[in-house]
């Protein structure tokens, strides 16, 4: 939703910045990554990981507008896991920068853009001392969670998938175990599931239960439903902290500090 009716929770699609390790890592490229990439611009941040958790128009739609990609002193690593069709991460850029939906072809960006490709499962290390867990997530034409580690601190960003009380659910356990923060799809209301069945989103039911057994310590909703004004965000958020307290609906612009082992004994 995007206008005076959400403001609080924001009309931005899904884009997530990590600072870890000295390094700048994007999840997700939707429109949030438009005002994040003037911000990065400002600092002069010349060093860049962009990860896909896949690529379906709302997490992709930023890119043509992320104005370090059109900067030429930034290196732009542009990462994506292999999707159910197996294209390269390259060839999913092309399919964005693509006339006539964009006037432009990729070729025009001016940063040092690399394409890098992984497996699902893999473990990546995006900047030193910074451990990226990956897993394949249960979405139409699939889509990749992620979990990172540094000096014992642990985020991980699971969107786009749906519960299913299987090998899907198995996943989102092991990437969300004892995270000091996960944020997870939580796009429909239990009541309104019956109706989206298959579309690939969980509810916070759902991922509430799996947040207790995989001992998370703090959960943010994501991925609200497009539609969602905040007075209804924010009644979902209260029903769900009445049995999930460690819960919250994720605003845009919403900050987080995360502490590692060593920085948590200094304190
Ligand atoms: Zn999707
Ligand atoms: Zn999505």
């Amino acid at each position: 939703m995007v206008g005076a009716e959400a403001l609080e929770f924001g009309g931005q699609t899904s884009c997530v910045e990590v600072r870890a390790g000295g390094g700048v890592i994007i999840l997700d490229a939707g429109s949030g990554i438009i005002p994040l990439g003037k911000s990065l611009l400002e600092e002069g941040v010349t060093e860049i990981d962009l990860f896909f958790s896949h690529v379906h128009y709302d997490h992709i739609i930023g890119l043509p507008y992320f104005l370090p990609a059109f900067w030429n002193k930034a290196k732009l690593r542009i990462w994506a896991g292999h999707m159910l069709d197996d294209a390269t991460t390259e060839q999913l850029v092309d399919g964005i920068f693509r006339p006539p939906y964009f006037p432009i072809t990729k070729e025009y960006m001016r940063a040092d853009v690399e394409y890098h490709r992984f497996s699902p499962g893999d473990v990546l290390e995006p900047s030193p001392g910074v451990r990226l867990v990956t897993g394949r997530l249960n979405h139409p034409n699939g889509a990749v969670g992620y979990r990172m580690e540094r000096e014992g601190a642990v985020f991980s960003y699971l969107t786009d998938f749906e519960h299913d009380e299987g090998r899907g659910d198995d996943e989102v356990r092991r990437l969300a175990a004892d995270a000091d923060l996960a944020l997870l799809d939580t796009t429909y209301t239990p009541e309104e599931y019956p109706r989206y069945v298959n579309f690939g989103h969980s509810t916070w039911d759902h991922v509430g239960r799996m947040c207790a057994q995989a001992r998370v310590h703090r959960w943010g909703m994501f991925h609200h439903m497009h539609m969602r004004e905040d007075i209804d965000q924010a009644a979902i958020e209260s029903a769900a902290q009445k049995i999930y307290p460690n819960s919250f609906a994720v605003r845009q612009g919403q900050h987080f500090q995360l502490f590692g082992r060593t920085e948590r004994d200094r304190k």
